[in-house]
């Protein structure tokens, strides 16, 4: 049967000899080991205090925390399966609240009431003074929030994201700290929380432990994950101790209040006001609206781009190539490119797309601020790239009708067709491959006369160049007539078959 696969030739001779030590036993890795690695369960983790770092997430969902009373004996792993125990006795006698039906009188427990004020109340707060004109936007308080809203939104791109999440670059303290300090600004949680919860994406993406399941729907992947209260039946981990080991992450979570109130309100109401004597406007606009529109920016990157735009690395999963979530989020929107090489400190790889946080970080290094910039080698993106070109070719190859399958066709010796050849006369040999051309001499291009010299023979050579060399499309019109595969020759008719694009799968083949 012809199948979508690539077609593997008997190559076992090809090999080198097999020169290894007999009876060599390989171990397996152990996948639970490897687990608690994956999660970093094996580390002591810092416990740094705060709890508000879960902002805007759910802490059921991501916490990496343990309580340390009475528990300092044990080891993390054995906390963690303590803990589990325990939850699972729990859900067994009640069920979850998302696992309940919405009514009225339980809509209010489905809700994460501090994540609505962050990113619902705040907004309408900031929207009803501008709106209703009490607060008039000026010039200069406009110009002023674009560029406050590039400071923090390029702090979670450029520092939450590619620095502290995926590790793509070194960066030294200064830029770490302002990275930092301004990630504050955009309101988005502490760089601990989000950077744990974007491992987990990474690691579960298109599962029901994606924090962002983008399979739930483009609502629920942009805002819905941060106001509903997640299963705990899904929660996950990841190792974060490479970030926790940073102080400048520690300094953010033990503070992340006091910086975000500084960052994202105080600090643009006195800029405004002390040079634009409009302390409203900055923070009305300086602060609540360009809060409320970075927030938006990035939760696209959790919802538009994984649903909008195209996928030329791999489509097996949601995240997607997009310009317009790439304009909104400073180079973000590359996500196809970026969910396949998540260490590559660029989003975007050809010239003219937009990925201003990959300049920055360029710029940053050609300063010494930044190091170590990671890429990966262009052949490896090339090969994903023909990878997925070869999967859609695939998929088109799968619905043209390549004429009789072989495999479904009688295999004759050459005694048979001789002996066929005597009841129909238009029979010829092919590439191993026996076609009924009866019907077809008084069309053929060449003449009848041609056609009939090869009636009851071979006429392989004849046909590929011995007499005239025949294009792919006769080859194709041939392919419909078949209606045998000579024994002797069956390795000549696969070659003609795959040299065609048809595809048979080694094994399976007569
Ligand atoms: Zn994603
Ligand atoms: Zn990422």
């Amino acid at each position: 049967m012809p199948t979508s696969g690539t077609t593997i030739e008997l190559i076992d001779d090809q090999f080198p000899k097999d020169d290894s030590a007999a009876g060599g036993v390989v171990d397996e890795v152990d996948l639970t080991e490897a687990n608690i690695l994956a999660t970093g369960l094996n580390k002591k983790a810092p416990r740094i205090v705060n709890g508000f770092g879960s902002l805007m997430g759910s802490k059921e969902m991501v916490s990496v925390e343990f309580d340390k009373k009475g528990n300092e004996k044990k080891s993390n792993l054995d906390r963690l399966l303590e803990k589990d125990n325990q939850e699972k006795e729990a859900a067994k006698t009640r069920t979850h609240i998302s696992e309940q039906p919405w009514t009225l009188n339980n809509w209010h427990q489905h809700l994460n009431w501090l994540n609505m004020v962050l990113v619902c109340g705040m907004p309408i707060v900031g929207w009803y003074f501008a709106l209703s004109g009490k607060v008039p936007l000026h010039l200069n308080v406009f110009l002023f929030s674009v560029f406050y809203y590039a400071v923090g939104g390029v702090s979670i791109t450029a520092g939450y994201h590619r620095l502290w999440s995926h590790r793509s670059y070194s960066a030294h303290w200064p830029l770490r700290l302002f990275y930092a300090v301004f990630g504050c600004a955009s309101v988005e949680g502490s760089a601990k929380w989000w950077g744990h919860s974007h491992r987990i994406h990474h690691r579960y993406t298109d599962t029901l432990r994606d924090p962002y399941d983008a399979r739930r729907g483009l609502w629920y992947s942009h805002m819905g994950w941060m106001l509903l209260k997640p299963n705990p039946k899904y929660k996950a981990r990841a190792d974060i101790t490479d970030m926790t080991d940073d102080w400048t992450i520690r300094f953010q979570h033990r503070h992340y209040i006091l910086l975000m109130l500084l960052t994202a309100f105080v600090i643009p109401t006195v800029i405004c006001g002390y040079f634009f004597n409009d302390y409203m406007g900055g923070l009305i606009y300086a602060g609540f609206i360009r809060v409320f529109v970075i927030q938006q920016a990035t939760f696209c990157i959790n919802s538009m781009a994984h649903y909008i735009g195209t996928q030329p690395f791999d489509d097996r999963r949601t995240p997607r190539d997009n310009w317009i979530t790439a304009i909104v989020t400073f180079g973000e929107g590359y996500h196809n490119f970026h969910h396949e090489f998540p260490t590559d400190y660029r989003n975007a790889i050809k010239w003219y797309q937009y990925d201003p946080t990959k300049v920055i970080i360029y710029l940053t290094s050609l300063v010494g601020l930044a190091y170590d910039l990671k890429r990966f080698s262009q052949n490896a993106i090339e090969e994903a790239l023909i990878q997925q070109e070869q999967k859609k070719i695939n998929q088109k190859k799968a619905k043209i009708n390549w004429g009789p399958v072989l495999t479904d066709l009688p295999m004759w010796d050459k005694q048979t067709f001789l002996a066929k050849s005597k009841e129909n006369k238009g029979l010829v040999i092919i590439s191993g491959i026996v076609h009924d051309v009866s019907g077809y001499i008084s069309e053929h291009p060449g003449g009848e006369t041609l056609i009939k010299t090869a009636l009851g023979k071979d006429a392989t050579k004849a046909f590929s160049g011995g007499v005239y060399r025949h294009s792919n499309a006769a080859q194709n019109v041939l392919a419909d007539m078949r209606v045998a595969v000579i024994k002797e020759s069956k390795n000549s008719a696969i070659r003609m078959a795959s040299k065609r694009g048809e595809v048979y799968e080694t094994g399976k083949f007569f």
